[in-house]
């Protein structure tokens, strides 16, 4: 190790372009480096690449990485090129010269990395061996367990490989962190002294949001147009639903495919790569997709349906914010969903574990405590402190007595003889006249019909779910789903136990919407650079974010750096990319830079011109006409002149009573803040535009 101590810093930084290293990175690479067995647990996004990219660089012979996906492969060759590293994969896809060429290469030590599937392994017997490789890498090693949720039987032979090359350090990296799983990995390869980094599993840039399920489509179309550009990923439940869900959004302007297991290869193949390469901005997808990509500038996660299991969803939702900038995720929760996926798990071989699952799910859902907390507790880490960066942190519930409301609500279930769904239920309650409740006679032979009007539907579901999460109420699954009473129900209706509610949040009150505000500007530097960007990548056939991620960009947009040296500094860019990108970068940031000054400088301009107007003896409409500018910005310039000293009449566009009426009611008021209190105290009668102008006018005059 002590050989490769100097050389970390400057091959992370010539190579990769960053400057330090993330969490763990640093003690896995030296372990890999000092010849020791790894298992590497780290998050998705966390950053388990640079573990054993870069010792690949400073050893000797080939690291080989054994990955279960061809797409992945690919698209992590075409990022290592682009980086200048030396990386190539090995397929059944490639002809046999390319085989050969592969085979050379390495005989000559000139390939760094070799990307294989584990079914390739058994073609590369000429070069298993301590003579040309120097490390293993075992990328999604979770594969390997049949405890694992992503098994793969071809996975399992790979435990000859220690016995083959015994000398040879192994990385196994996942980012499946439940213990059974770790140790069968490590037991099924054969490296029971395997040195275990587990990284932390915060992704403190993802923002977390659960929303009550209505008018889905609506909610998403807004949340998509506050995110202009942003690549995002929605998660259904259903083939269908992803193939409606995408037309829909069409529909909206909204640039979107459907992706699922059901579609034709070629179908999935242009499906993920006009994704890739930001040609479509959204994808409606079921779990297959995203396991083969790393698009580091997925910007959100919507989940349309609720997830099996918190597994499955951390995974899903850390497809997001790979670049470490902000992300969202959104899930939607549905009790419908609930019913559905129990039902799934109900006819499921292991169904006791998959129904405890789908309940942690659940409570994860209707947490009114931080969600971070919950999970990262799920996956064995506890967090000291709120996070901040999720819906219950940014806007706790506010808790009531709601006894009343759990009063109205479980007598009605009784009286309803506990036969009826939470829908009839709350139909009851609220007086509703539709047929179910007039062909059953409801509303006349139940006492309770009418006397939960005042609340709506909505918070009526609202409040009847979190009765049946505090377990005074419990919904029958197998007799159409029945709202039921539970002992508990017995303490609020006959033995006055208080119940604790809490107000159902307003969407528009929530985080996600309120972003809404921080539009991208149109022609901000970074949307430059992300549209040169996105030239190279069409020109080169490679995926934008391989160019740059989004956070290299955005650390351009904020440093402008204009010589080479300046450029190298930015994080993401290493010695390759400043060679080949950036002349032109540098260049797209100097015509920017260039066009603000020039503008600045007409802005200096539009003064003279409205004054040289002036001069000529044309009235503000008429100055207004000719420049193609409101009247307002006009008197705007010319009150400016008139503080600047330059010879104007300022009287002729303010009555001078008015001037006076300002200045005696600024001594009443006593100096107020802003226009308004004028325009109150005026009865709202004097206009902003006269009240603005007489302001000036008195503090020029003082
Ligand atoms: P994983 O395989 O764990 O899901 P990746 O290896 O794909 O994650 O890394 C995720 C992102 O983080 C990539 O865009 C990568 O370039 C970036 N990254 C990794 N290490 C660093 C680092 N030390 N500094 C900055 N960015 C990094
Ligand atoms: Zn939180």
């Amino acid at each position: 190790m002590t050989q490769y101590k100097d050389k970390l810093f400057p091959t992370l930084k010539k190579y990769f372009g960053y400057d330090s290293f993330r969490a763990q990175q640093q003690e896995i690479i030296e372990s890999v480096l000092s010849g020791h067995d790894n298992m590497v647990i780290m998050p998705t996004g966390g950053g388990k690449s640079i573990c054993f990219q870069l010792p690949a660089l400073l050893l000797k012979g080939l690291t080989l990485v054994v990955s279960p996906l061809i797409a992945l492969m690919k698209d992590q060759v075409d990022g290592l090129k682009a980086n200048g590293i030396a990386a190539n994969y090995y397929n059944s896809s490639q002809s046999a010269e390319e085989h050969q060429q592969i085979f050379e290469d390495i005989y000559n030590h000139k390939l760094k990395l070799l990307y294989v599937a584990p079914e390739s392994l058994s073609l590369l017997e000429n070069i298993l061996n301590e003579k040309y490789i120097s490390c293993i890498a075992i990328d999604e090693a979770h594969c390997i367990s049949s405890w694992g949720h992503d098994f793969r039987p071809s996975y399992q032979q790979l435990g000859y490989l220690k016995h083959k090359l015994p000398n040879i350090p192994i990385i196994a990296l996942t980012a499946t962190a439940d213990k059974a799983t770790r140790a069968d990995i490590v037991q099924q390869l054969n490296i029971p002294n395997a040195k275990q980094f587990i990284a932390s599993f915060d992704r403190k840039n993802i923002e977390i949001e659960v929303r009550p399920a209505n008018d889905r489509i609506s909610q998403i179309v807004k949340f998509i147009r506050s995110k202009p550009n942003e690549a995002g990923i929605i998660y259904c439940l259903s083939r269908k639903s992803t193939e409606q869900i995408a037309d829909k959004l069409q529909i909206h302007g909204i640039k979107a495919s459907s992706y699922h297991a059901g579609l034709s290869f070629d179908q999935r193949t242009k499906a993920q790569e006009n994704f890739i390469f930001d040609k479509t901005q959204v994808v409606c997808a079921t779990v297959a997709f995203g396991m083969g990509i790393d698009k580091s500038n997925v910007r959100w996660v919507i989940h349309y349906n609720m997830p099996k299991n918190i597994e499955g969803y951390y995974q899903e939702i850390g497809r997001s914010g790979r670049d470490g900038l902000p992300a969202n995720a959104l899930l939607f929760h549905s009790y419908a969903d609930v019913i559905q996926l129990r039902k799934f798990a109900d006819g499921a071989t292991n169904s006791e574990v998959q129904i405890a699952k789908l309940d942690r799910m659940k409570q994860f859902s209707e947490a009114t405590t931080c969600r971070r907390k919950i999970l990262l507790s799920y996956f064995g880490e506890l967090l000291a402190t709120n996070c901040g960066n999720c819906d219950v942190c940014k806007n706790p519930p506010e808790f009531f007595d709601g006894t009343i409301i759990a009063q109205k609500a479980l007598s009605t279930i009784a009286r309803l003889q506990e036969k009826e769904a939470t829908g009839v239920v709350i139909d009851v309650l609220r007086g509703a006249k539709n047929a179910t409740i007039i062909d059953k006679r409801y509303d006349s032979t139940i006492k309770t019909y009418g006397i939960g009007n005042e609340v709506s539907w909505k918070d009526w579901q609202h409040y009847i779910i979190q009765l049946i999460n505090q377990g005074y109420c419990e919904i029958a699954f197998h007799k159409h789903n029945a709202l039921q009473l539970t002992d508990f129900s017995k303490k609020v209706l006959f033995e006055g136990e208080k119940v604790k509610l809490t107000k159902p949040i307003e969407i528009s009150k929530n985080i996600v919407g309120k972003k809404a505000t921080r539009l991208q500007k149109p022609n901000t530097l970074f949307e430059r650079l992300r549209t040169l960007r996105h030239e190279i990548s069409i020109a080169q056939n490679i995926p934008a974010y391989l160019v740059f991620n989004d956070a290299t960009l955005k650390e351009m947009e904020r440093v402008r750096p204009l010589s080479e040296s300046d450029f190298l500094t930015i994080s993401g860019v290493g010695q390759r990319k400043m060679e080949v990108y950036g002349d032109q970068f540098i260049a797209e940031i100097l015509a920017f830079t260039n066009e603000k000054l020039k503008n600045k400088r007409q802005k200096g301009d539009t003064y003279k011109t409205t004054y040289k107007l002036y001069k000529e003896g044309l009235t503000i409409e008429e100055i207004a006409k000719k420049r193609e500018l409101s009247t307002n910005t006009i008197l705007s310039h010319i009150t400016k002149l008139y503080i600047e000293g330059k010879d104007v009449d300022i009287y002729q566009h303010i009555d001078k009573k008015d001037v006076q009426k300002i200045k005696d009611a600024q001594k009443e008021l006593k100096n107020p803040e802003g226009l308004k209190p004028y325009f109150e105290y005026f009865d709202k009668k004097m206009d902003y535009g006269t009240i603005r102008l007489a302001l000036t006018i008195i503090e020029k005059e003082s």
